[in-house]
């Protein structure tokens, strides 16, 4: 019997390095685009093995600028590699690296904030929600200006089963600055626990890689930078809509330093305030002198719940704002003594 051939592994062949292709093409950083560049391949090499095994995978890289780590993508074998850059000063060199690897990288000119993902992978590579993730990564040394608002947008679809989600439980590795990296894993009870740990750990296993120092990036950022692995949940800790498990968490962390109780008042207008959080508590049975650090995602999970009670009792709870109340009273108030004239 014939020896089984071995599959000799994609190797792009020899290139200018990212330093000669940032000269070449003149590519100075933006500062308004965020631009610090990782030209360490070692560096590259290792956020990629977080993301475990690219072998035939369809990835989608946001921002890859020079595309240091779009190398390091196809080396690990990706099969289907689709690029999401925004400043068009990246594209000619990364339609080079395109035909240095070809049929295996699209390069997109665009905004990953609009970019429809949903239609950028074939439908076939879908697997049921509950099924293990399917052959599609997200990754990204994603821009600081919009790493925040990007992954509350992943969230959400996440919750919702839409964009990158449509096909099962992508994956994601990504860079934040340091600080937002330790609020995204950070537990109960600990320093930096905060919104953003709560509404990606009840979708997702969040897991804290590694940081990379400041120093390793061209040109140097302020911080040092983390790399954090998100697989999505197959059942979500929390059931509710993702809108009105954001409303709860926000209202619960506005007042960081003081019990849980005062932030959850602020759900309720006015003349129900003291009344409803006290229906809310108690329903919950979530100990209203917990600070909002100490809490757990089971308790914002009962509090999710039982405000989802309440709203379905009270018509207009739902989209009741106080600082919309406030906001009115104010200009009530200023309206009133500007119509006062003395007489
Ligand atoms: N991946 C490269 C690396 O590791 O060296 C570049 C990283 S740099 C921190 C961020 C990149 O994202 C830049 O190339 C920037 O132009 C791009 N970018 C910024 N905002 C973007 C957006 N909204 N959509 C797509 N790309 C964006």
């Amino acid at each position: 019997m014939a020896a089984p051939r071995k599959i000799a592994l994609f190797r792009l062949p020899p290139l200018p390095t990212i330093g000669e292709v940032i000269k070449l093409y003149n590519l100075r950083a933006e500062k308004q685009l965020s631009q610090n560049f990782l030209l360490d391949m070692r560096l590259t090499d290792k956020i990629v093995r977080q993301a475990g095994s690219l072998r035939d995978a369809h990835v989608c890289e946001v921002g890859p600028g020079p595309g240091g780590l779009t190398r390091s993508i196809l080396n690990a074998g990706a099969a289907d590699l689709l690029v999401v850059e925004k400043d068009n000063r990246f594209i000619p060199g990364l339609n080079l690296l395109s035909e240095a690897a070809p049929g295996k990288l699209r390069v997109v000119h665009g905004d990953i904030l609009t970019y429809r993902m949903d239609r950028g992978f074939p439908k076939v590579i879908t697997k049921a929600w509950e099924d293990d993730p399917p052959d599609l990564h997200i990754i990204g040394n994603l821009p600081f200006s919009v790493s925040t608002p990007l992954i509350i947008k992943w969230l959400e679809n996440i919750s919702n089963r839409t964009g990158a989600f449509v096909y099962g439980r992508t994956r994601l590795t990504l860079t934040f600055q340091k600080e937002v990296a330790e609020r995204l894993t950070a537990s109960t009870a600990s320093r930096q626990r905060s919104r953003l740990s709560i509404m990606a750990q009840y979708l997702c296993t969040v897991k804290s890689c590694f940081t990379i120092p400041g120093r390793a990036f061209i040109p140097k950022p302020e911080v040092d930078v983390g790399v954090v692995h998100f697989t999505p949940l197959a059942q979500p800790q929390i059931k509710q809509p993702f809108k009105l498990v954001e409303k709860v968490v926000r209202n619960v962390f506005q007042f960081r330093r003081k019990h849980c109780r005062k932030g959850i008042e602020m759900l309720f207008p006015e003349t129900q305030r003291l009344e409803l959080a006290e229906v809310m508590m108690h329903e919950a049975d979530v100990d209203p002198t917990l600070r909002p650090t100490e809490l757990s995602i089971p308790d914002i999970r009962a509090l999710a719940d039982a405000y989802s009670r309440l709203c379905s009792e009270n018509q207009g709870l739902l989209t009741y704002d106080f600082r919309e109340e406030l906001r009115l009273k104010h200009l009530n108030r200023r309206s009133g003594s500007s119509t006062q004239q003395p007489v």
